[in-house]
């Protein structure tokens, strides 16, 4: 796999050997905590994998890389000066604006002096007796630290299709999540891509400018969307920042963590002229949240989903000219179930005479050979494969790590059957360990910063609690998250997520458990509950002394 990651150095590191919190990971979730626990005064160190700040806007270097929430929203709200400062060039900014974004708020706070790159977590174990976690890296540091805060980003373990001879292919092979810093060059190649998800999505147009030829493997069409991406205006920048306030606090009470137009309407009363009125008018306005929300019950009534699957359905069969090409681009799961695309000339690519669709739902994947992918069908010949083939999303980067609680329970194999949290912050067994937008919590059914602030926010407020009451401990009660979970599930059981084999459920992972994963119940929602139990003494965790 090609990517210029430098092999971690063991030496020239300063590591701590106690700390008040050890916060693992250096992406939004990580540099904003580090920030809130430096104000709180208290001793903390950040361990990340990567060279730099910026998470997935470190790792994510393909070609088409962006964002698909808008620039002035996908941005940190806890200052405003910095929110004033910055400028913003496009509506859905590029992965390289998005990581200078990030690098220039660790300079801004000079957060790098407390971050300990090129490190790896492989374990952290909790010390009854002593009420502490012993955190250890992959050059066999260990720090003693009294909270540990998992900020390991819920898409961040990547993943390799499940196909036998990955390793014989001669030519070059990259992942879309660990792309080579100084870019590639497709010039003259012949490129073969597996992956329709976002990343497939956004790099596809890009590739198949450049390369000779393109083939592009596909077992499950996206729904996407035009990104309708530009330039921002002056204008447009001056009206937003004047009143950011107000918005931020609409992006809290919102279901998405981006304020929409609430729907009045089923789309089952509409006449055909004015629901395709509505379905064009979200298309135009370039967003992922507008189409899914035009009328209330288009993700939680299979009938009403159809009625925009269908319209999404014909707009991809008028942009795509070869008929066979379009049909297999079409979905057959319910429309929003999978996260949809946002895009910029994504159908329109597959009119080329040199991009081809292969529908592994036809052909399955064989094998990778040494020179190239074989299906059922033949073997394709490239100089290069790109693999956008997605995440161990969500629990991936925390049971990777060995984590273990009270009586050396181990974290992975009490998830076992499903991750089981309370709120997705805690989980019972592990005291005082915090998960930054966990699973059971709205995550990555939202605009994340939105969420990563608040989970910050909580746990930073947490913490301040337990000290000012000469507390030690807090930990999720059992019967608290259980009642949690089936909350999580029922939440989930009225909408139509769970009918999609997606990586929100596990259905991306072989033998990962079929659990949806995320809370669905809505960003506003979520963040009254958390502020209630906090308001009524932690209720739902238990602390001790
Ligand atoms: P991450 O940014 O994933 O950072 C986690 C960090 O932890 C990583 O740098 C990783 O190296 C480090 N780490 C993990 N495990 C360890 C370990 N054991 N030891 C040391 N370090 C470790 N969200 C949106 O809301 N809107 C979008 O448009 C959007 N676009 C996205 C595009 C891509 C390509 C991807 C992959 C995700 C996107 N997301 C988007 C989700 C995105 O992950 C979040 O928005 C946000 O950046 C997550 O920040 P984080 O700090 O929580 O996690
Ligand atoms: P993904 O959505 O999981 O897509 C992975 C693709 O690879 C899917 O089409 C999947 O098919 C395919 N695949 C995986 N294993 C395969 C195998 N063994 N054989 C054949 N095909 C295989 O991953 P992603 O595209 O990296 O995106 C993950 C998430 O990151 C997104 O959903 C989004 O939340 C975020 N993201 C956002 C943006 C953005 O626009 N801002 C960009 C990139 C990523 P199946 O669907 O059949 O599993």
């Amino acid at each position: 796999m090609s990517t210029t990651e430098a092999p971690a150095p063991a030496g020239d590191r300063q590591v701590p050997t106690t700390v008040d919190v050890v916060v693992v990971g250096a992406g939004f979730s990580g540099m904003y905590l580090l920030h809130k626990l430096r104000g709180m005064g208290l001793s903390a160190v950040v361990f990340e994998a990567g060279t730099d700040v910026g998470g997935t806007w470190y790792w994510n270097r393909y070609p088409g890389a962006r964002v698909d929430v808008e620039s002035l929203a996908y941005s940190y709200s806890f200052d405003p000066d910095m929110e004033q400062r910055f400028e913003w060039q496009e509506r859905y900014p590029t992965q390289p604006e998005i990581l200078a974004y990030a690098r220039h708020v660790a300079d801004r706070f000079d957060l790098r002096k407390d971050i300990v790159f090129r490190t790896r977590i492989t374990a952290a174990h909790y010390d009854e007796a002593e009420r502490t976690w012993t955190v250890r890296t992959e050059h066999e540091d260990a720090v003693t630290t009294r909270f540990l805060v998992m900020a390991t980003g819920c898409l961040s373990s990547s993943k390799l299709p499940e196909i036998p001879g990955l390793d014989s292919f001669k030519g070059e092979t990259f992942h879309t999540a660990h792309w080579p810093h100084e870019g590639v060059d497709f010039t003259g190649k012949r490129v073969g891509l597996i992956g329709t998800g976002s990343s497939g999505v956004q790099s596809i147009p890009v590739i198949a400018e450049q390369a000779d030829d393109l083939t592009v493997f596909q077992r499950t069409p996206a729904y996407s969307l035009p990104a309708r991406n530009r330039k921002l205006t002056v204008d447009e920048i001056a009206g937003m920042k004047a009143g950011y306030r107000d918005y931020r606090q609409a992006q809290k009470e919102s279901g998405f963590g981006v304020p929409t137009a609430i729907p009045t309407k089923s789309v089952l009363e509409v006449s055909d002229s004015e629901r395709n009125a509505a379905f064009e008018q979200a298309w135009e306005s370039g967003s992922l949240v507008n189409l899914l929300t035009t009328y209330t019950d288009l993700t939680v009534n299979q009938e009403a989903n159809d009625k925009a699957k269908d319209w999404v359905h014909s707009k991809i069969k008028s942009i795509v000219t070869d008929p066979r090409t379009a049909q297999d681009l079409c979905p057959e799961y319910p429309i929003g179930t999978k996260r949809p695309c946002l895009d910029s000339g994504y159908y329109e690519t597959y009119n080329r005479d040199d991009v081809h669709l292969v529908n592994l739902q036809r052909e399955p994947l064989i094998e990778v050979t040494e020179r190239g992918i074989r299906t059922a069908a033949r073997e394709y010949e490239f100089d290069a494969i790109v693999y956008a083939t997605g995440f161990d999303a969500m629990t991936g980067s925390l049971t990777n790590v060995d984590i273990r609680g009270r009586d050396g329970t181990s974290l992975k194999e009490t998830w076992s059957a499903g991750p089981r949290t309370y709120l997705g912050i805690g989980s019972a067994g592990f005291p005082n360990l915090f998960m930054i937008t966990g699973p059971g919590s709205p995550s990555v059914l939202s605009n994340m910063v939105v969420s990563i602030e608040q989970h910050v926010d909580w746990v930073c407020d947490a913490v301040a609690h337990l000290r000012s009451q000469g507390l030690t401990t807090i930990e999720a009660t059992q019967e608290a998250q259980d009642a949690w979970v089936d909350h999580v599930n029922q939440v989930a059981g009225f909408t139509l997520y769970p009918k999609a084999n997606s990586w929100y459920m596990g259905a991306n992972v072989p033998g990962k458990p079929r659990v949806f994963m995320p809370y669905a119940g809505g960003v506003g929602e979520y963040r009254k509950k958390c502020d209630e139990v906090a308001k009524n003494g932690y209720d739902g965790f238990a602390l001790t002394a």
